[in-house]
C-alpha cells in the first residue's frame, strides 16, 4: 500500500499534536489524544494515522515499505518510544508469534495478563 508522504507541519502544528496527547495517566506509558484533533483529521486525509506523524515527528520519515508498529500493541498510543517502523513481513512473524508461543515477540513489550489469557481463549484466525 503506498501512501501519500506526511506533509510537512508547522511548528505550531507540532507543537499542538504533542500538547494534545496524554502522556501522563497511563500505566504502560502509552500516549492517547485527548478528545478530537483537527491534526487527526488531517493526517488522515493523508493517508496516515497520527501514530505515523508521532513517528515521523520524532524518529523521521518512514522507511519505504514499512508499517508503524505498535510494540505495546495500543493501536491508539502515539509514544513515539512505542512506534516502530516495521515491514509487512515483520507485522506478520509478531502476531504469529503470540498466536503460536502465546507470548509477544522479543521487540514487543511483554503481554499483560488480560492479553495472555485472551490469547489463550480465543487464537484469531488469520
Ligand atoms: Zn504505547
Amino acid at each position: 500500500m503506498r501512501t501519500n508522504p506526511i506533509p510537512t507541519l508547522t511548528p505550531r502544528q507540532i507543537e499542538r499534536f504533542w500538547s494534545s496527547l496524554d502522556t501522563t495517566t497511563h500505566p504502560g506509558g502509552c500516549w492517547f489524544r485527548r478528545g478530537t484533533t483537527n491534526l487527526a483529521a488531517y493526517a488522515k486525509a493523508f493517508g496516515h494515522g497520527a501514530h505515523c506523524i508521532a513517528y515521523t515527528l520524532a524518529h523521521g520519515p518512514i522507511p519505504e515499505g514499512h508499517i508503524i508498529d505498535h510494540r505495546c500493541r495500543n493501536k491508539a498510543c502515539r509514544n513515539p518510544a512505542h512506534l516502530e517502523a516495521i515491514t509487512k513481513h515483520q507485522n506478520s512473524s509478531r502476531y504469529w508469534c503470540i498466536y503460536y508461543t502465546g507470548e509477544a515477540h522479543p521487540s514487543q513489550f511483554p503481554l499483560t495478563e488480560t492479553e495472555r489469557q485472551s490469547a489463550r481463549r480465543s487464537p484469531r484466525t488469520p
